[in-house]
């Protein structure tokens, strides 16, 4: 095959975590019985008028500051017309030419052959819309039916630039969506309940073209792995259909998952097709300098910024401040951490490891830890001034995780606690010594290699009472007075 380079550009649909949908009060959560959340105004009924959700609107525009948008402070909604079952008004109402966020970046970071890159993804737009209902094929009674409560669900639309040249660039962008929304605390991002998916337009050109190709889009991609197989494909479909000399056809095609191909599915339309016109029943949005600062000032601080803090600041690997800041719940729990026992580093060590180990093994979830972040970094201190041993750490930690409760209590009562009581020591130490008369002869004589046994011994018997630093000390003193 010829050499080609790919031209990806995704429009990324996230759902708003509102209470109610964006034009009713309905409940926007997800779930619910079919068509248990729906009113006159989100199923469409004549005569009916809608209210803007005031809410969606703040959303979208903390999902712009996310994504370093600006912000329009006159914006408008419009009609966009065409008829799917699943859309009870025959349009949906939405934002063409005067979206709330315009010419936003997205940093992306990812691995390609091997190699670490960066790079700028350009955001064209990002407007405000609602979401359509969903239909439910039963092909055993020949019927479709349609569930409307996800119907007028408030959406948001990020429409990129076709900055993008790769599957590998394409999903860490959505990755990087997903985390910045979840960030800016607007959408629950869990694609397996479609609140994040993905419109993929690819096209590809050859190095001395100077005009994009003809491009197809695929719609409605719901999982990462998703997004790649189709544009891995498509990259794939179209070069082969240059190299016969034939022609890319601009249409809409539908990514079959099992099979890893996308297939046409009708000629992609042009905005015109959808007779976009003003949408008279809702008012215009106004924003004031003050509340566009307020909203911006309500953002906590970003992933970027925080593994930047956590690099340099914190002193922590670049990998390590990536796999913290990955989940906002995480990196929130870390730094919370550190407030109460000032040691990153450690903090960051125990997180990664036996923190991480107990979630991957699903015994424990981040959404609901059984133990808050001061308990946490008291176990972690402890460990570290060795008030207990770094194995015992670990034991207090799997009772902190099944039940909750105090590391020092736990220690206490399952009588870990080091107390490096001197006076215990040498009285056990001495008791050790007289048991091992032989050793110790040996040792006298001038076979040092006898001391780790003597050595182990006393761990043994002052486990929990001193820790081996100090053991060595005083045996080391005992064996010197002998
Ligand atoms: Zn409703």
């Amino acid at each position: 095959m010829s050499s080609y380079i790919p031209v990806i550009g995704l429009e990324v649909h996230a759902e708003l975590l509102t209470k109610s949908k964006v034009f009713c009060t309905c409940s926007a959560e997800f779930g619910g019985s079919q068509n248990s959340r729906c009113c006159p105004v989100c199923s469409g009924m004549p005569g009916t008028l809608p209210v803007i959700n005031q809410t969606a609107v703040e959303y979208a525009v903390r999902a712009g500051f996310a994504m370093g948008s600006d912000i329009n402070k006159f914006s408008v909604f419009d009609r966009k017309n065409y008829f799917y079952p699943d859309l009870p008004k025959a349009y949906q109402i939405s934002q063409l030419n005067l979206p709330l966020c315009i010419n936003g970046s997205v940093p992306i970071e990812y691995e390609e052959d091997g190699v670490k890159k960066t790079k700028n993804i350009r955001i064209n737009r990002i407007h405000l819309e609602e979401d359509a209902g969903k239909l439910v094929h039963d092909d055993l009674n020949g019927v479709s039916l349609a569930d409307y409560n996800r119907c007028g669900v408030p959406l948001i639309e990020i429409v990129t630039e076709p900055d993008m040249s790769s599957a590998a660039e394409a999903k860490a962008f959505v990755e990087k969506v997903a985390l910045l929304l979840q960030y800016a605390g607007v959408c629950d991002c869990r694609m397996e309940q479609g609140s994040i998916r993905a419109d993929v337009n690819v096209s590809i050109m050859k190095p001395t073209d100077t005009e994009y190709g003809t491009r197809a889009e695929m719609k409605n991609l719901n999982s990462i792995k998703a997004i790649g197989r189709a544009i891995d494909f498509e990259i794939y479909r179209q070069g082969k259909l240059l190299d016969m000399g034939k022609k890319v056809v601009q249409e809409t095609r539908r990514f079959d998952d099992n099979r890893g191909e996308t297939k046409a599915m009708r000629s992609k339309e042009n905005a015109h097709d959808y007779r976009y016109f003003p949408e008279p029943d809702i008012l215009q949005v106004n924003f004031t300098d003050e509340q566009l600062d307020a909203i911006k000032a309500s953002l906590p601080e970003m992933p970027d910024a925080r593994t930047e803090r956590y690099i340099s600041s914190f002193g922590l690997s670049e990998n390590d401040a990536r796999i913290l800041v990955g989940s906002k719940i995480l990196s929130d729990f870390f730094d919370d951490s550190v407030k109460a026992y000032d040691n990153p580093r450690s903090v960051c060590n125990f997180i990664n490891g036996e923190l991480m180990r107990r979630i991957n093994l699903g015994e424990i979830a981040l959404e609901a830890l059984p133990f808050d972040a001061q308990q946490f970094a008291k176990l972690v201190q402890m460990a570290d001034t060795e008030k207990v041993s770094k194995n015992d750490a670990k034991d207090i930690f799997r009772e902190m995780s099944e039940k909750g409760g105090d590391p020092e209590e736990i220690a206490r009562a399952k009588g870990l606690l080091i107390t490096n009581d001197t006076g215990k020591a040498l009285a056990v130490i001495d008791e050790v010594l007289a048991a091992n008369e032989k050793a110790v002869a040996q040792y006298k004589s001038g076979d040092a290699k006898v001391f780790g046994f003597i050595m182990g011994q006393c761990t043994k018997a002052l486990k929990g009472v001193c820790t081996p630093k100090a053991i060595k000390e005083e045996l080391e003193k005992k064996l010197a007075s002998l």
